[in-house]
């Protein structure tokens, strides 16, 4: 059998969470689990999470995945509801939801609701991607208190560049979201990940964290670690051909990498087809039996290949870590110009999943 697997550590998302919670103490957690809960397993993240205040997700299909699978803790959809014939499952499912645009509003004006619908009613600050805009906010949370059986939780904004801590934007969104809703009854809601862990002018009734749950630092450049959080998942596969190659010898597709010297190589079967970032660069790190080796030359779909001269005791079937624990994600999506959150949503379905940590 193919041993290309992921390991979800339940006992390091646990920590996690709790971690977070001593960061913002007087806050409430609406944990984001949408995506399949980062890549980690939408229903495993949930059970797992059984004492979060609430859960966030992104579209009914999740919620509905959720509360079918026996979970009972609130669950909000993060954009609303994409189209009227939702609504009937949004209430008979007793979800919440973000009311981001006036569109919402018009279309829950003329319906009849039968049971009560709780929203939230979210301003854009800045971000300019979902929300009523600021100076409008008043009149949005005006129409929605007054629509029959519409209790409106409160108000919710969204950062865009609370992960650079030197930019100056996240004050302005802040100083936005306070002057125009501040006298507006009601919950508020402002802060991801990066926004918990680096802005704590930013906590509110509650935060809505998720890449730090599943260990990973949302700052540039960051690590987990430096904020007490461990990795969750871990990508593991194996060594499976070592390979005495001569000096000027060229490694595989279109041949871009060429042995300075004669050399061993190794093949670890994972690739793309794995969800490995086809991107990776030469030289991005490797964890063969805890050490570190490079990659070198292109991600195939179900192989790569790797720099074996620091590792002379190496043997087929020793164990290769591509991210998680002792490799952070974040040094790999470095590596492969992309985030640690794509690396995490993007593993397939054909690797294993093994749970630890129960
Ligand atoms: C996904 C999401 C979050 C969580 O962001 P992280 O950067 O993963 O912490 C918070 N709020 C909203 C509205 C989201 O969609």
């Amino acid at each position: 059998m193919r041993r290309t697997e992921v390991s979800i550590d339940l006992a390091a998302l646990r920590h996690n969470l709790q971690t977070l919670r001593e960061a913002a103490p007087s806050s409430r957690i609406m944990a984001a689990i949408k995506a399949n809960g980062y890549g980690h397993g939408l229903q495993r993240v949930a059970h797992t999470l059984n004492n979060v205040d609430a859960l966030g997700v992104a579209c009914v299909e999740e919620a509905i995945t959720l509360r079918e699978a026996g979970i009972t803790t609130p669950i909000t959809l993060l954009e609303g509801f994409f189209h009227a014939d939702e609504l009937p499952l949004i209430t008979r499912h007793g979800l919440e939801m973000v009311i981001h645009h006036a569109r919402q509003i018009d279309i829950l004006e003329q319906q009849s609701l039968s049971t009560t619908l709780r929203v939230w009613l979210k301003v854009d600050t800045g971000m300019h991607r979902l929300g009523v805009p600021a100076e409008g906010a008043r009149l949005q949370w005006q129409r929605l208190s007054a629509i029959t059986n519409i209790e409106v939780i409160g108000l919710m904004t969204h950062l865009a560049n609370a992960d650079d801590l030197s930019d100056p934007k996240t004050e302005q969104q802040l100083a936005l979201f306070a002057d125009c809703c501040g006298d507006l009854p009601g919950e508020r809601t402002i802060a991801n990940s990066a926004a918990l862990l680096g802005w704590p002018e930013s906590h509110a009734d509650w935060n809505r964290p998720g890449i730090s749950l599943y260990g990973v630092s949302p700052f540039l450049n960051g690590r987990g670690e430096q904020h007490n959080l461990r990795p969750v998942m871990t990508l593991r596969s194996e060594l499976i051909a070592i390979n005495q190659l001569k000096k000027g010898d060229a490694i595989g597709y279109g041949g871009s990498w060429h042995c300075p010297e004669d050399m061993a190589v190794g093949v670890v079967a994972v690739g793309y087809g794995d969800g490995y970032p086809r991107h990776a660069q030469s030289g991005t790190p490797v964890l063969i039996s805890g050490k570190r080796v490079s990659l070198i030359g292109r991600v195939s779909m179900d192989m790569i290949t790797v720099d074996l001269r620091g590792l002379p005791d190496a043997r087929v079937g020793d164990e290769v870590v591509l991210w998680g624990e002792g490799l952070p994600v974040e040094e790999i999506a470095e590596y492969a110009s992309t985030i640690p959150y794509e690396l995490l949503c993007g593993v397939t379905g054909r690797v294993q999943i093994v749970e630890k940590g129960k």
